[in-house]
């Protein structure tokens, strides 16, 4: 079925991407830098490359879903990277959470080889992943975009253009900057509820039925309520996301006032050592700031 996709990263996210473009008939190569993890793909019918460089030669469409900047720069520029098995006309898509920046780079030293990038960073989390039903923030050419939509609707929902290269990562900076203001307001809201005697599970079933109702409300709520700190979307990646945001605003002079503070609450949740738990730990940093529990 159409064209060929290597898929790079198969981690949390990975997984389910990679296994979704499978079971729609695709002809997918699959690496991972960690071997075992490709196994559950081959089994379903992917096949196995030996590194990056061997997914791109084998593909026209080359995915990566890598952790931070440096792992994306490593497995397309690295050696037997993506962009050592790339060829004329083929493209790159990276649906990591990186820096804007970076992105520019990659898809410049890219289309030095005859390749096309999109950044094309999701939300939407395991669920989403799992589900299809991811949202994708897309920045690069539009015919590039047009080219590749038919894999993305695989993958998620609500699919959006947002411009050239690096729109797409910045779009997602916005996104991880609304999301860490939601989940640090429901994690106070809860510790106050519950200093205050008022059971934090009735707070939120009443929340969900007005303005302050949300995803974020709904999902990471329940996991705040249950201590079920499993992720999910670990705390280190969360740590990395405010980060590319924080730097953004001071690279363009925007002031970023709620997006600093939260960055400092995941940098007090990185020093415990939670950085392998769900980044709604937040819920767990915020009240043991506040007072011993009664
Ligand atoms: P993850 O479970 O930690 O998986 C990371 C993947 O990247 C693994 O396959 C890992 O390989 C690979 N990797 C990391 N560094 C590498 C390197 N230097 N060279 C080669 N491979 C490398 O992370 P994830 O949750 O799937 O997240 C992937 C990306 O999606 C991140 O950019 C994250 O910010 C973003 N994201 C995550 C979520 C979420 O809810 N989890 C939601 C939206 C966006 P190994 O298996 O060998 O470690």
């Amino acid at each position: 079925m159409g064209e060929r996709i290597g898929f790079i990263g198969l981690g949390i996210m990975g997984r389910p991407m990679a296994m979704h473009l499978v079971e729609a008939g695709y002809e997918v190569t699959v690496w991972n830098r960690t071997q075992a993890k490709a196994a559950p793909l081959v089994d379903a019918g992917a096949r196995r490359a030996a590194s990056p460089k061997d997914a791109a030669a084998r593909s026209e469409i080359t995915i990566t879903m890598v952790a931070d900047t440096p792992d994306v720069r490593q497995v397309i520029l690295g050696p037997d990277g993506v962009i050592e098995g790339v060829r004329s006309g083929s493209i790159v898509v990276d649906m990591s959470t990186i820096a804007p920046v970076a992105t520019r780079e990659i898809a410049a030293a890219l289309a030095d080889r005859g390749a096309a990038m999109l950044d094309a960073p999701v939300s939407g989390g395991e669920k989403g992943a799992i589900d299809g039903t991811l949202s994708i923030m897309v920045g690069g050419d539009a015919k590039t975009f047009e080219r590749v939509l038919p894999v993305f609707q695989k993958l998620g929902k609500n699919i959006v253009h947002l411009g050239g290269h690096g729109a797409g990562q910045v779009t997602k900076a916005c996104n991880q900057l609304v999301l860490s203001l939601t989940i640090l307001g429901v994690a106070e809201a809860f510790a106050l509820a519950s200093r205050a005697g008022v059971d934090p599970a009735k707070v939120r079933s009443a929340l969900l039925g007005g303005f302050a109702q949300s995803r974020v409300l709904e999902l990471h709520g329940q996991r705040m309520l249950d201590r079920n700190f499993e992720p999910g979307f670990r705390t280190r990646l969360y740590h990395k996301d405010m980060g590319i945001v924080t730097e953004a605003g001071r690279a363009l002079g925007v002031p970023l006032l709620g997006a600093g503070l939260a960055a400092q609450l995941y940098q007090v949740a990185m020093s415990h050592g939670f950085g392998e738990l769900d980044y709604s730990v937040l819920a767990r940093v915020v009240s043991e700031m506040g007072p011993a529990a009664r």
